[in-house]
C-alpha cells in the first residue's frame, strides 16, 4: 500500500489514497494514483499523485527519483486515456504564493480546452 512520511496523517491525499476519502480514480500503479479534481478547470481536470508523501514535486525528485519519474510517467498515460493527444497542461503549484493548497506533490492535468499563456 502506500508509503507515507511522519506528519502526512492529515493528509487528504493521503486519505485518498488510503480510501478514507471517496475520489473519481482514473489511474492507479504500484506507486500514482490519479482521480478527477473536485473543482474543475478545464473539461479534463485529472491529479496524478505519487503514493509517498512528499510535499511537492521537487522534495519527491530529491527522495525518490523513480517515484518522480513514474508521477510524469502516470500523466502521459492519463493524457492518453483522456484522449487530450491534440494537447494538454501539467501543471504543479509549488508553495503558497503559487497557490499550492494540498501539501502532497501532485500535478494538474488540464485539457480538453484551448489554453492562454501567460498563466495567471
Ligand atoms: P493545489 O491548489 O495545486 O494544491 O491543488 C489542489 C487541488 O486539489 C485543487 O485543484 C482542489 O480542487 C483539489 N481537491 C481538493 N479536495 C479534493 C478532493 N476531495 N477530491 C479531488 N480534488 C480535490
Amino acid at each position: 500500500m502506500s508509503e507515507t512520511a511522519p506528519g502526512a496523517a492529515d493528509c487528504l491525499f493521503c486519505k485518498i489514497i488510503a480510501g478514507d476519502v471517496p475520489a473519481d480514480v482514473v489511474h492507479e500503479t504500484d506507486t500514482t494514483v490519479a482521480f478527477r479534481d473536485i473543482d474543475p478547470q478545464a473539461p479534463t481536470h485529472v491529479l496524478v499523485i505519487p503514493k509517498r508523501h512528499e510535499p511537492d514535486l521537487v522534495a519527491l525528485a530529491t527522495a525518490d527519483p523513480g517515484a518522480a519519474t513514474d508521477v510524469l510517467r502516470a500523466v502521459g498515460d492519463v493524457a492518453a486515456q483522456e484522449q487530450l493527444g491534440e494537447g494538454y497542461r501539467s501543471v504543479f503549484n509549488t508553495g503558497a504564493l503559487a497557490q499550492q493548497s494540498v501539501f502532497h506533490a501532485h500535478v494538474h492535468v488540464l485539457g480538453g480546452r484551448a489554453m492562454t499563456w501567460p498563466p495567471g
